[in-house]
């Protein structure tokens, strides 16, 4: 760890204490992966060195009418103008990132899904077949209705099964593990494990867009339950027996909205980006040799606005100018969050 910290202090010019911990040789068994075709690289930390294992998630929010018959207002990917430009927008992201050797965790819901299939589109079904993971992304309201913190976790694990269908028939994909969202129900991970998921990260509370400190970190764990956006004693604890896999985000130290904004008010793409860097940076300070270590930010299609013309290009100057420095001397790793569960999975062993 101690080269690259001199490295990197040398490139950004921060200041970054390194962990003196003894090195721990742990063997990680080969990550078996949702989609077979995958082509990420199995994950190694054999050296005895730290490696934080990154990705980009990528969130499909419900825009228009759901599945379900919730919500319905403003932009509609029933509309084929905005689902083509949402899905051009999705290819591009994913491409870049491919070019630097990475697969996302793509996040999905209807009406997405729904029209994807009733379209003919294959965007999800490309993108699995090239090594993407598929997963969900599930905004309980939008599936469940505004009650649905009073509804039972049957209740949700029904729609997750729906809305997972959806995703299975649109992408070809027969085994889905990863969700994000119903945050503030304090039985998601039940509910997520009855409906056959395993794996959850991206806590935010969607009322306030904050999220809590409690959860930053870059190891993952099983917590106890779930939490009610109050109380995280459950959701910190961790439970060798929990059903779930807890992706932290990694080592971000803000938890107002607007450090996550990316709009013009918080400084815009260039001021969240440094601020992913740092982020980076802190969270493979925090890494450890022998302890799986995880680290990824979540983008939308449709976002990063600046420049019309090249609305992903800050994307592309975080990966070349931060990320691809950092694969090469192999302090971190391309993993989704499917095989992050899989590497954290393997040391419980
Ligand atoms: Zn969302």
């Amino acid at each position: 760890m101690k080269q690259i910290f001199v490295g990197l202090t040398a490139l950004i010019v921060l200041s970054l204490a390194c962990s003196q911990g003894a090195p721990v040789v742990v063997k990680t068994a080969p990550v078996e992966t949702a989609a077979a075709t995958t082509t990420a690289p199995p994950i190694n930390n054999e050296t005895g060195k730290a490696v934080l294992l990154f990705t980009i998630g990528m969130h499909i929010e419900p825009q228009g009418e759901t599945a379900q018959g919730y919500g319905g207002e403003k932009a509609d990917y029933h509309e084929p103008v905005f689902f083509d430009k949402h899905v051009n927008d999705i290819l591009t992201v994913t491409q870049m990132v491919e070019a630097h050797g990475g697969r996302m965790t793509i996040q999905a819901q209807s009406p997405f899904t729904t029209v994807a299939i009733e379209s003919g589109n294959t965007i999800l079904a490309d993108l699995a077949s090239r090594g993407h993971e598929m997963a969900l992304h599930f905004h309980e309201d939008a599936h469940l209705g505004k009650n649905d913190e009073t509804l039972s976790v049957q209740q949700w694990c029904d729609v997750m099964k729906q809305e997972i269908s959806f995703i299975k028939q649109a992408s070809g994909v027969a085994d889905i593990r990863y969700w994000s969202g119903g945050n503030l129900y304090p039985d998601v991970f039940a509910a997520g494990a009855c409906a056959g998921l395993d794996v959850n990260s991206d806590w935010k509370n969607p009322k306030t867009q904050g999220f809590d400190l409690s959860l930053v970190g870059v190891n993952p764990w099983r917590p106890a339950g779930g939490t009610n956006g109050m109380d995280f004693t459950l959701m910190t604890q961790s439970d060798p027996h929990g059903a779930v896999v807890f992706l932290p985000e990694g080592q971000y130290d803000r938890t107002d909205s607007a450090a996550s904004d990316r709009s013009q008010i918080a400084g815009g793409d260039e001021a969240y980006f440094e601020y992913l860097k740092e982020s980076l940076y802190a969270s493979l300070e925090a890494s450890q040799a022998g302890k799986v270590n995880v680290f990824h930010f979540t983008i939308h299609p449709g976002e990063f606005r600046g420049d019309p013309k090249h609305p992903f290009a800050v994307i592309e100057k975080f990966l070349t100018e931060v990320v691809d420095p950092l694969i090469v001397s192999g302090d971190v790793q391309w993993a989704t969050f499917s095989q992050m569960a899989d590497a954290y999975i393997a040391t419980e062993k």
